[in-house]
C-alpha cells in the first residue's frame, strides 16, 4: 500500500501559526515520498471545540493549497472503535479503573505510581481507565530530534485512556486512528514528542505497528514561549496566505522564492524539500509555559 502522511487539527479555535507550520510539513515530507497526505479532525472533547472552526480550518488549509487526499475523518463518530480497543486492553488485563484525582497525584508530581494512591471511599463514583506501564523502557528515532528514550513509570506513570466522565483520550484515540489510516509516518509537531512513548506503547499492546516519526520545531512567540491559543495566537490570513506560507517554510529551514500563488510555491518547496534542514527546536527556554 502507498505510504500515508496526515495532519490533525483540534477545532479549538482558526488556524494558527504553529499549525500552519505542522500542516505544510507534513504535507512536504508526505508529498516528498510519494505518499498520501490525510486530514483528521481531532474533535473528541467536545467541550473544546469551537464551532465552526473545523470548517475554518478546512477552507483555510485549502487556501494555502492543502486539500486532503481521502475524505477527512471526524474522531467524535468513531467512539465505538476507542471503546473496543479499550476493551481489548481490558480483556488483556492491561488497564484498571482509578478514582485518583489531580490532587491526589499532586504529591507524586501528577506521575500515577503503579498503585492508586486516593485514599477516600469511591462507592458509586466513575472511574477513569489507567494503562498499566510498569518500568517500560521506549526507545525510537525520530526523524528530526534523533534518538529519543522515555522510561514510562519514572517520567510518565501509569496515564488515562477514559477520563472519568467517558471521554476517550487523544493518546488512545491518536493510535486506533492511525493505525486504521494506515499512517506510516507522523509528522507534528515537538510539543507532542513526549506522548510519542506513550503511543508506541499503546501500539505495542494492541498489537498495532509504530508508524515512523519526524517532529516540527516548535514554533515560539518573541518572548521564547510556545504559541498557542491560550495565548492566543493570531489566526493566519486566509485571504492573503502567501507571507504565513513563506515564514512556515523558513521556519522548516526551505528557502524558496514566493511565486504568484501558494500551490506553486508549495510545488517548488516541494521539489527542494530537504528534512536534513528542518532545525530541532524543542523547548521554549522561559520558566513560563502555558501547558
Ligand atoms: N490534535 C493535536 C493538535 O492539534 C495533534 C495531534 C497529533 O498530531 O498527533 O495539537
Amino acid at each position: 500500500m502507498r505510504g500515508r502522511g496526515r495532519f490533525a487539527p483540534s477545532p479549538t479555535g482558526q488556524l494558527h501559526f504553529g499549525s500552519l507550520v505542522a500542516a505544510v510539513g507534513s504535507w512536504l515530507r508526505a508529498k516528498s515520498l510519494g505518499h498520501d497526505w490525510l486530514v483528521r479532525m481531532e474533535d473528541l472533547d467536545r467541550t473544546r471545540e469551537v464551532p465552526g472552526s473545523a470548517a475554518d480550518i478546512l477552507s483555510t488549509l485549502a487556501a494555502f493549497g492543502l486539500q486532503s487526499d481521502l475524505p477527512v475523518i471526524q474522531q467524535s463518530g468513531r467512539n465505538e472503535r476507542y471503546q473496543q480497543a479499550l476493551q481489548q486492553l481490558r480483556d488483556a488485563g492491561h488497564v484498571y479503573a482509578c478514582h485518583c484525582s489531580r490532587s491526589d497525584l499532586a504529591e507524586f508530581n501528577g506521575v500515577h505510581p503503579a498503585a492508586c494512591v486516593r485514599s477516600g471511599s469511591t462507592e458509586g463514583a466513575p472511574a477513569a481507565w489507567r494503562a498499566r506501564v510498569g518500568s517500560a523502557q521506549i526507545r525510537f528515532h525520530d526523524a528530526v530530534f534523533g534518538d529519543i528514550e522515555q522510561n514510562l513509570g519514572e517520567q510518565v506513570g501509569d496515564f488515562v485512556l477514559r477520563r472519568s466522565d467517558g471521554l476517550h483520550t487523544y493518546q488512545l484515540a491518536v493510535v486506533v486512528d492511525d493505525a486504521e489510516q494506515g499512517i506510516s509516518e507522523v509528522v507534528r509537531g515537538a510539543d507532542l514528542l513526549d506522548s510519542t512513548p506513550r503511543q508506541i506503547f499503546l501500539q505495542r499492546l494492541l498489537g498495532l505497528p509504530t508508524p515512523e516519526y519526524l517532529h516540527l520545531p516548535l514554533v515560539l512567540d518573541e518572548d521564547g514561549r510556545k504559541l498557542s491559543k491560550q495565548l492566543r495566537a493570531r489566526p493566519v490570513d486566509a485571504g492573503d496566505p502567501l507571507p504565513a506560507l513563506r515564514d512556515a517554510l523558513r521556519h522548516l529551514g526551505q528557502h524558496v522564492p514566493l511565486l504568484a500563488s501558494p500551490a506553486a510555491t508549495l510545488c517548488a518547496a516541494l521539489q527542494r524539500f530537504d528534512h536534513r534542514a528542518i532545525p530541532a527546536i524543542k523547548r521554549a527556554n522561559v520558566a513560563m509555559q502555558d501547558d
